[in-house]
């Protein structure tokens, strides 16, 4: 069987979040966790990162669960990354109220002689110039997957640009594609990205499902109708774990939307990671099913 082994580089924080439902302090958050809980149910997760000496007992147990390898995991003597953020409304949009990087201020990963030879790479959202040090130390490089923010788009154009010339999937949200190409066509966006590197890109459209552009032509997923959305963080960085172990699993970029999709909304079901950590394969299941009726080729 194949290596379905899935290196994940991204941000691993201490969350403040208020939505119309609720407020929460301090819950475990950031791109890497919720891509290695995703990816983690079904693939061997080999994490990259750093955390400070306050992050507490409950997150490393979270991670001893959920990834297969932690060498690459440093704790040093600092703060956590901390990030805070309000969705107002129908929870689409969201303003960032603070991000201190803490201890990922000077953070310079070294890989581990396994890890540079981990065959799927998730660069999760995280400053470009680490998902391009961590690239450039992994010389196996079966499929590179890589997510992004405003944020980067706005301040650090260039090592981005450097990141997607590498990347064989770009996963980015509708405004992100706006404003990383100035289009407003979803095609055209897509086109245009296309060129920047990735031969295959999914745009997510939020509440309205996903679209991937590839050399095949599109293919869309709609979403499961969840009871209540609770807490939208964290769904993009799920979607991008649950579709890059799919696509290790099986190569099917159909499947790999499905699953990314189903986790997504369980994901958006609870605060932090909380729903995520409960979830049943059967109700993961049960999800997969009903979203292979919504995708469209
Ligand atoms: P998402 O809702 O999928 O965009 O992901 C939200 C997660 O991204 C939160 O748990 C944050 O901790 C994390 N996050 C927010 N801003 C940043 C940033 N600038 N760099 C890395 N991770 C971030």
């Amino acid at each position: 069987m194949c290596d379905q082994s899935i290196l994940i580089v991204g941000s691993i924080a201490l969350d403040t979040i208020e939505t119309p439902k609720g407020s929460r302090e301090n819950l475990l958050g950031g791109s890497t966790t919720y891509a290695t809980i995703a990816a983690g149910r079904t693939a061997p997760v080999h994490v990259v990162g750093v955390v400070g000496n306050d992050f507490p007992p409950e997150g490393h147990a979270i991670y001893r669960r959920f990834a297969a390898d932690l060498t690459d995991l440093k704790v040093v003597e600092g703060k956590t990354f901390r990030w805070g953020g309000r969705y107002k409304g129908n929870m689409d949009e969201r303003d960032t109220l603070f991000t201190d990087l803490g201890v990922f201020a000077d953070f310079d990963p070294q890989l581990s002689e396994q890890n540079r030879i981990v065959p799927w790479v998730f660069l999760a959202n995280i400053h470009p110039g680490l998902q391009l040090s961590v690239i450039g130390q992994n010389d196996r490089q079966q499929k590179v997957v890589i997510d992004t923010m405003n944020l980067w788009i706005e301040t650090t154009r260039k090592e981005l640009s450097a990141v997607l010339k590498k990347a064989d999937v770009l996963l980015i949200n509708e405004e992100e594609a706006q404003l990383l190409t100035g289009t407003v066509s979803e095609i055209d966006a897509a086109n245009n990205l296309r060129e920047l590197g990735p031969e295959t890109v999914v745009i997510k459209r939020g509440s309205r499902g996903a679209i991937l552009f590839g050399n095949k032509g599109s293919l869309s997923v709609g979403v499961y109708p969840v009871k209540e959305v609770v807490d939208p963080t964290g769904a993009g960085d799920t979607f991008g774990g649950g579709f890059i172990a799919e696509l290790a699993r099986n190569g099917s970029f159909s499947e790999a939307l499905v699953a990314g999709s189903a986790l997504a909304s369980v994901c958006v079901e609870g605060f932090g990671v909380e729903r995520l950590l409960r979830v049943t394969d059967e109700e993961i299941e049960e999800r997969k099913a009903f979203l292979r009726s919504t995708v469209n080729a």
